[in-house]
């Protein structure tokens, strides 16, 4: 009974203002008038109830208010959050719960325009798309029916970019494209390019798909095929080293392209036996085949640390509340397509991961910039990655393996019981980090202190929490210290804040790229997925820079990734929190 499990559930959020105007606007329930009818409290009881529901499917007799209670407690406490469509749609009638899609675009103008629909669909329900586009026969190849000549995948991908366009008012947030080419694709000058006019495709990240062939030829400096996708013909040869270059420098320009390692992505795939890995999610962390969805969900560490120490055995606990809550939702999920719904219920993948990561390393005296924080990274991974397994399979001994699992990779590994055919990713959290007062993700500090302004040109200091926190602790507090800060961004010349701090406190511009990639490689090791990670760069900084960056990027095992050089673009598809 509804309205009973919902009486006991009546832990009140403590939230910051930030986060109650950011559920205010998007995530809590309005009336037909827009006006909001839901309290944060009773969101977080309507997410906990319908996620719950999933146990009837397995017993239909049982009381799920023991389980509704333990998925409100780690919600309620901000130690767990669902991605944000589960955060919006569960209970709603719209019950979209997923972040995450990617769908297939095949060599027919008929498919293409199936998938812009299925674009059009996915992103009023508030998920996000990647496609590869590097099954489209190249531009200027033959159209045998009507005897012109294709424009070629860069045109169509302008197509599902006015789509995205389209839908943005109505949907429920903005909507992401992640968009693909193969390194070898004829194309792929063109595409490279793609983004040069600022004002195209602005809709969409865009990644190119390098292979290990590739990576050889660049090594070797010698030239690479590229091949007609249709027939598999040889069309022209480039040299590698030299297409290298124009895309290091294009996303030193301007950020995009991203690169993507394919076959190292495929080499992880779980279920080779289905398909073949084309493409990413719009912010690169979540792989998936053709069809496949995956819905996320991020644990604060900041919330695990009490007085120097690390809290293992709550973490273990919420991790494994935390996989019990995923593997839900993909029972309670309502799919835009039934393909996807096949697809996503055969794999049953799950994208678990971390937020407040650099308020963890504060609260434990560790700058982000150190040895000792890598080591703790894949300490903390490990540990994550182990009991999210261990639950996974805990859960597949009483509802079974996912479909998939004969033929994956998970028999081989030793394992009997597997829920989810993956368990692990690294998501941005741009809003949830907000809603629950965390740094986002594995990122380092932006700014510890900035101004916001605010209505009628009034200028507000922001301040992280947690150096507000330890500040008042250490007796260096003072609003004059905050706005001090705020004009500089960072509290490296500063009298007052001690040395220590200084380093603890560091920013994402004074960690130089190569300690950002070394990060991302040391969460990569034990996420089953990606890892959401920018690497930001400093203005001054030259090709040069960017080009060892992805080198060093592709030595350290890294599945991708992406660069932001201050200052070389003004409109990004994802603002990290001010999107939305
Ligand atoms: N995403 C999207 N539109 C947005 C933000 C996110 O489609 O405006 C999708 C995209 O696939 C991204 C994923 O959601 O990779 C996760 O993003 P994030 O962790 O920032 O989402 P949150 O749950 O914090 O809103």
């Amino acid at each position: 009974n509804y309205q009973e499990i919902k009486k006991r559930l009546n832990e009140e959020p403590q939230l910051s203002a930030n986060a109650v105007t950011v559920l205010r606007r998007r995530y809590l329930k309005k009336d037909e008038e827009g006006n909001v009818i839901e309290s944060p409290m009773e969101m977080f009881q309507r997410v906990a109830i319908n996620i719950a529901q999933a146990e009837l499917l397995y017993n239909k007799d049982c009381d799920i208010s023991k389980t509704a209670e333990s998925f409100y407690n780690e919600m309620v406490s901000l130690r767990f959050l669902p991605n944000s469509p589960t955060l919006m749609n569960a209970g709603k009638e719209l019950q979209q719960l997923s972040a995450c899609f990617v769908l297939p675009v095949n060599d027919s103008l008929e498919e293409i325009f199936e998938s812009v629909k299925h674009t059009a669909l996915i992103h009023k329900s508030g998920g996000g798309t990647g496609f590869s586009f590097s099954r489209l026969r190249p531009k200027d190849d033959v159209v045998k029916t009507t005897k012109g000549v294709s424009s070629g995948p860069v045109s169509f991908m302008s197509v599902f970019d006015s789509a995205t366009e389209t839908i943005k008012q109505g949907g429920t947030r903005r909507g992401a494209n992640m968009g693909i080419l193969r390194v070898d694709h004829p194309d792929i000058m063109d595409f490279i390019y793609a983004k040069r006019d600022k004002s195209r495709l602005t809709n969409f990240n865009l990644s190119v798909g390098l292979t290990e062939e590739f990576m050889k030829a660049v090594d070797e400096n010698r030239e690479y095929d590229l091949i007609n996708p249709k027939n598999n013909k040889v069309l022209k040869k480039l040299n590698a080293r030299e297409v290298f270059n124009e895309m290091v420098t294009l996303a030193w320009e301007g950020g995009d392209p991203g690169i993507i390692f394919l076959d190292r992505i495929n080499r992880d795939n779980p279920t080779p036996q289905v398909g073949e890995i084309e493409s990413t999610n719009p912010c690169g962390e979540q792989p998936l085949l053709p069809y496949e969805s995956c819905n996320l969900g991020s644990i604060n560490v900041s919330r695990f640390v009490d007085n120097g120490n690390i809290m293992w055995e709550e973490l273990q606990n919420t991790v494994k509340t935390a996989t019990h809550f995923l593997d839900n939702v993909i029972d309670m999920n309502k799919y835009p397509i039934k393909q996807i719904e096949d697809m996503t219920k055969r794999n049953r993948k799950i994208g678990l991961g971390i937020m407040g990561w650099a308020d963890m390393l504060a609260k434990l005296d560790i700058p982000y910039n150190s040895e000792e924080a890598l080591k703790l990274a894949e300490d903390l991974m490990k540990f994550i990655r182990d009991k999210g397994r261990e639950a996974s399979s805990e859960i597949a001994k009483i509802r079974g393996n996912f479909p998939n699992f004969e033929g994956s990779i998970y028999p081989g590994l030793g394992f009997e019981y597997m829920r989810n055919a993956t368990i692990t990713t690294i998501a941005p959290t741009g809003t949830i980090s907000i809603i629950g007062g965390s740094s986002s993700g594995v990122e380092p500090y932006f700014a510890i202190a900035f101004y916001r302004n605010v209505m009628d040109n009034d200028k507000l200091v922001e301040v992280c929490p947690t150096f507000r926190e330890i500040s008042k602790k250490e007796g260096f507090f003072s609003s004059e210290l905050f706005e001090y800060i705020a004009e500089k961004g960072t509290v490296k010349e500063s009298t007052v804040v001690p040395e220590k701090y200084k380093k603890i406190f560091v920013t994402a511009h004074e960690i130089s790229p190569k300690w950002h990639v070394r990060m991302q490689s040391a969460f990569q090791k034990f996420t089953d997925n990606a890892v959401s990670k920018t690497v930001n760069f400093a203005n001054e900084a030259t090709p040069d820079d960017v080009r060892e960056v992805y080198e060093l990027a592709y030595k350290e095992g890294c599945k991708g990734i992406t660069i932001y050089r201050d200052g070389s673009r003004t409109g990004q598809v994802l603002n990290v929190g001010t999107s939305k």
